[in-house]
């Protein structure tokens, strides 16, 4: 008999005839001689209006309240998707993160997964004939507090339970039928690949795609598990999502150069202008940013125009912007710097590709397709499978179609 771990997003349990539509899909797989542990996300935009809410009462709620705020939107979609089961005449039983003791570190709205203990107790119920229905987004601290793993973190939650309990599958299903080689939304003639690597998929996940979330695919490469993603709403097979060994071991690699044209349109651009030139002003900028919690994607440092000084541009999420303008002013201020610049309407266009690194020209081919668009680019950064190029935001859905066709991805 095998185990099988499903996981169903938000948009696939928005409403109760979504949930019935889970919960027939469920017992399917159930009834073909499974084990079945599901694992479900809020309802909807449970989430978000949840946030809302609480900043309703106050700009700046305390973490760990804000926790057990948002852990409430995963037990009403886990009890309202047993309660599915159970009337199509299936046993299902509801457990949530604290139950299955699943324990987190303690930074609270973006825990981290330090182990699940009830693997046993999840075992039982399976062997009883229940399908096992899990909380996803949430569990506890070593203290009993609710953490919840940051957002889109039921990914991670199934994606761990498949590792704990060996399971021969773990599917996340989500409105998307699988991974392709661009956004679909943006480049019509995407195509959808049948198999990916966890390098190209992190590389993918990382630089904009949506599909699945980052730390759940770190996750899935760590402890090896295979995941498969795929539609709740149609019945064709997805991608898979696994080793780049094991693809060529099974004779399942689909060559390509280019795996994927990805972009991002939450990107700001910083440049701090004329500091001076010595050991100690990186270091000073970049602990600034990092005390505001801010990821950094991009940093080019430069001669500017005397030896003395120095110019650094940074790209970083454009939703963190306010967190940062006051302290980089009172920075530049204080290292006797000659400006600031920023700017909010970027956005990056990458190509992804394992073969990136051993292929020359690739990062020529990229720059003079954009040449040809008349895009300016305003910053590049290339690492072993990927080249990013940051350009004004209203340049980047024409760069990505014109990219995708440049490389050969374009579906007839
Ligand atoms: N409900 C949470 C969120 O919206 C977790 C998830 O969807 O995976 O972020
Ligand atoms: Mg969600």
């Amino acid at each position: 008999m095998a185990l099988i771990v499903q996981k169903y997003g938000g948009s696939s349990v928005a409403d109760p005839e979504k949930i019935k539509n889970v919960a027939q899909r469920v017992i399917k797989t159930k009834q073909a001689g499974n084990d079945v542990v599901v694992v479900v996300s809020a309802m909807g935009k449970t989430t978000d209006k949840l946030i809302e809410l609480a900043k309703q009462i106050t700009p700046l709620p305390s973490d760990r309240e804000m926790d057990r705020l948002l852990a409430t939107g995963e037990h009403q979609s886990i009890a309202l998707l047993s309660m599915a089961i159970h009337h199509f005449n299936e046993k299902a039983i509801s457990l949530s993160g604290a139950q299955i003791g699943l324990i987190t570190d303690t930074a609270h709205t973006k825990a981290k997964i330090k182990e699940i203990k009830g693997i046993e107790l999840i075992k039982g119920y399976c062997k009883e004939g229940n399908i096992v229905v899990v909380a996803g987004f949430q569990g506890v601290t070593e203290t009993q507090a609710v953490a919840t793993l940051g957002r889109g973190g039921s990914d991670s939650t199934a994606v761990a339970l498949a590792a704990v309990l060996k399971a021969d599958e773990c599917e996340i299903y989500s409105d998307v039928d699988g991974i392709y080689s661009a956004d679909p939304r943006v480049v019509p003639k995407a195509r959808k690949w049948n198999y990916i690597g966890y390098d190209e998929m992190l590389s993918m996940a990382k630089l904009g795609s949506k599909v699945l979330y980052l730390r759940s695919v770190a996750l899935a490469k760590r402890y090896n598990v295979a995941i498969h993603s795929r539609s709740t709403f149609t019945q064709g097979e997805g991608t898979r999502v696994m080793a780049e060994n094991r693809i060529k071991e099974e004779g399942k690699m689909e060559e390509a150069l280019v795996r994927g044209v990805t972009h991002d349109r939450n990107v700001a651009k910083m440049t701090i202008v004329g500091i001076p030139d010595r050991p100690g002003i990186a270091a000073r900028v970049f602990e600034t940013v990092a005390e505001k919690n801010v990821n950094l994607n991009l940093v080019i440092q430069s001669i500017s125009g005397s030896k003395e000084v120095t110019d650094i541009s940074f790209t970083f999420p454009r939703t963190d912007l306010p967190k940062i303008v006051d302290p980089m002013e009172k920075l530049v201020k204080e290292l006797g710097g000659q400006g600031l610049i920023y700017d909010s309407d970027y956005a990056a266009v990458s190509v992804v590709g394992l073969g990136i690194v051993d292929t020359p020209g690739v990062s020529a081919r990229m720059f003079r397709c954009l040449a040809n668009l008349g895009v300016n680019i305003a910053m590049i950064g290339t690492s072993d499978l990927t080249i990013t190029c940051i350009i004004k935001e209203n340049e980047v859905e024409k760069t990505a179609r014109a990219l995708h066709s440049e490389f050969g991805l374009d579906s007839d």
